[in-house]
Formats: C-alpha cells, sequence, structure tokens
C-alpha cells in the first residue's frame, strides 16, 4: 500500500491528533499510516533476529528487545519518505518527507487527506521504472 494511501485510510480509523505520532485515540498523519497498516505491534525473537540481520536500511529503530513495541515501515515507503523537500507552506523548513510530515500536521494544521495529496505528488507513479533518483534513500544531512 502507498504511503498516501495508508494516510487517507488511518485517516477514517481515528480523529487527527497533534504533537503526538500514535494515541489510543488520535493518529497524527504518520500515525494514521501506520495505524492502516494494523499499527505497532510487540517484537518477538524471531523479529530480532530478522531484523538484527537488515538493521542497516533504516526500518526499524535499533535496538529492540522482545515485547518492545515497533512498526517496520514498508519498503516502499522509504524512498518516499527518505525525499528532501521544501515546506510547501512557509518555505523555512527543509527536510526528508518523514520529518515534514509532522511539520504539516503540527504546524501548519494540515489535514491528513491534505497531506496525502500532497504525498501523492510526491510519490513515485505506478507506471515507467523508477529513476535512480527514486531508488536511492537520500543521507538527512541537518
Ligand atoms: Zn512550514
Amino acid at each position: 500500500m502507498k504511503l498516501s494511501h495508508a494516510i487517507r485510510l488511518g485517516a477514517t480509523l481515528k480523529p487527527q491528533g497533534f504533537g503526538t505520532l500514535e494515541s489510543a485515540y488520535q493518529t497524527c498523519a504518520i500515525g494514521a499510516a501506520i495505524d492502516a497498516l494494523g499499527g505497532y505491534r510487540r517484537a518477538t525473537a524471531a523479529d530480532i533476529w530478522r531484523l538484527g540481520m537488515s538493521s542497516s536500511d533504516g526500518r526499524v529503530s535499533l535496538p529492540l528487545r522482545v515485547g518492545d513495541p515497533f512498526f517496520e515501515i514498508p519498503e516502499e515507503w522509504l524512498g518516499v519518505l527518505g525525499k528532501k523537500l521544501t515546506c510547501p507552506q512557509c518555505s523555512q523548513v527543509e527536510g526528508i518527507l518523514e520529518y515534514l510530515i509532522p511539520h504539516m500536521n503540527d504546524e501548519h494544521r494540515w489535514t491528513r487527506e491534505q497531506i496525502a495529496d500532497w504525498v501523492e505528488e510526491i510519490e513515485p507513479q505506478e507506471q515507467g521504472t523508477p529513476t535512480p533518483e527514486e531508488e536511492h534513500v537520500e543521507e538527512f544531512v541537518s
């Protein structure tokens, strides 16, 4: 599932929250996307072994212990979340999409549907082969 689709779907599950990734009652845009894929779950020893083998790709926060809540970022979201952008509203903030989504949600109070529309413009198109730029996740340097 595309990130923009997951944000839209998750937005139908809970009201929008601000300044918090996810709570029992509210989600921000990223939290909504996580919710759409089933939310956080508790790590098992098998998860840790498997993720430990590929910990360098940034899909989960490590270290992870048995019982820790975690969410495995889908591979198709990684390239999009790693794109460097400038805030489309204030043009004052630059960063990767992963940091700009909370900025749009919390600072500019965009609805999650607005954020999903914006993310959709950034996402690679369905057809055609990805360009090298789309395949490469750029490192964020502050
Ligand atoms: Zn801004």
